[in-house]
């Protein structure tokens, strides 16, 4: 094996154990912030309160309007918001949704972010932000989005629906699998995807039967935390194009997408590039990797079919022409007829092959 590669580590701090987050005043003032603005959606208000209000005189108050796909005009809002209170930073509290809040804020203002995951998204990690405005999802990466402090606590995860744990989880799934084909993978990023996958693969079934089982949320977060890494360190490829095509045009769930397009994106280019899928094959087993996950998604009770999400069959042929245009960089070449077929298998919620 020849290496040849470039690695970039994170400027990132993360924390992570259980009980951390009760440690986020000290890292307000880590930070050299003595405001912090504490973020939520709607339905983790009463969580964000709480914590604010832990927060005593390092809180100047919350802002709970966050919401799916980071919308400009909400991000305005919380902007104005902070500068209302003189916020020097802000403390997300919740998934994918309210970390993206907190990114778009800092992409505008270079405001300082404490990010408390709730979810498996990963996003915290990432110098990603995708947002909408007029309907169009546009997507940008920079070193400002990327947040400062990540504050991993398990104990926040012990309520994370059992059906939310599943998809969040396989989305992070997800984006390590799709590092092991990056092709600006590095040795280091393929031993966080190894790591990360397997972490989850074994947390998830023990989540099904105790959703507050410590040790596997634990493991379960653990692993969101080395798939996200890999996300923000690496180039995506056709799973994520596709993922992007269907949320960005027709409006399906984000994490339920992820979860139903995963056997068939990953079976699709193992079949190009068998070699560097064989730790799928080595942690879930199966005949082929495609099988494998989609045996392994089923047993965990995801969804499997995008027809149970508002996609009608004859949106397929569109959704095939937008995510074949412009494709990312993938290890298998993107044909048209392939992917229609693709899609049209994960539409019906057919085994692939
Ligand atoms: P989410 O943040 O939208 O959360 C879904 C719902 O679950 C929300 O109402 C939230 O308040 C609630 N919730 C979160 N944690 C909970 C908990 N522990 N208990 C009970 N309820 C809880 O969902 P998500 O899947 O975490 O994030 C999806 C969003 O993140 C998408 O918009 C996606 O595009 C984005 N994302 C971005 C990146 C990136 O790198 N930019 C990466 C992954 C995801």
């Amino acid at each position: 094996m020849t290496l040849d590669f470039t690695y970039q580590a994170s400027a990132a701090r993360i924390v992570f154990g259980n009980g951390a987050s009760g440690d986020v005043g000290k890292w307000v003032e880590a930070l050299g912030c003595r405001r912090a603005l504490v973020l939520s959606t709607p339905h983790q208000a009463g969580d964000a309160e709480a914590l604010s209000k832990r927060l005593g005189p390092l809180s100047v108050g919350t802002f709970t309007e966050a919401t799916m796909h980071t919308p400009v005009d909400v991000t305005e809002r919380a902007v104005a918001r902070a500068a209302e209170l003189g916020a020097d930073c802000v403390v997300s509290l919740g998934g994918g949704s309210t970390t993206g809040l907190g990114k778009a804020m800092a992409y505008r203002t270079d405001i300082q972010q404490i990010v408390v995951p709730t979810t498996y998204a990963g996003s915290e990690v990432t110098p990603i932000l995708g947002q909408t405005e007029n309907g169009v999802k546009t997507t940008v990466r920079s070193p400002k989005i990327t947040p400062e402090v990540v504050i991993y606590d398990p104990q926040l995860t012990l309520g994370l629906p059992v059906g939310m744990s599943v998809t969040s989880g396989l989305n992070a799934i997800a984006h390590a699998a799709e590092g092991l084909y990056a092709p600006d993978r590095n040795p280091i990023t393929t031993m966080m995807s190894i790591d990360g996958i397997r972490a989850l693969k074994e947390a998830l079934p023990a989540l099904i039967d105790s959703p507050r089982d410590g040790a596997a949320r634990e493991k379960a977060l653990y692993g969101a935390w080395l798939c996200g890494t890999v996300l923000g360190q690496i180039s995506m490829s056709l799973h994520h194009k596709i993922c992007h095509t269907l949320g960005g045009s027709f409006d399906t769930p984000h994490a339920e997408t992820h979860s139903i397009m995963l056997p068939h994106t990953i079976g699709f280019n193992a079949a190009a590039v068998p070699e560097l899928m064989t730790p799928i094959s080595g942690i879930f087993g199966g005949a082929t990797p495609g099988r494998a996950l989609y045996d392994f998604a089923r047993s965990i009770g995801s969804p499997m079919a995008l027809k149970d999400f508002g996609l009608s069959e004859a949106d397929l042929d569109r959704a095939a022409d937008i995510a074949t245009r412009n494709p990312y960089s993938n290890p298998r070449p993107i044909d048209r007829t392939a992917i229609r077929a693709l899609l049209q298998d994960a539409w019906s919620g057919t085994r692939p092959p």
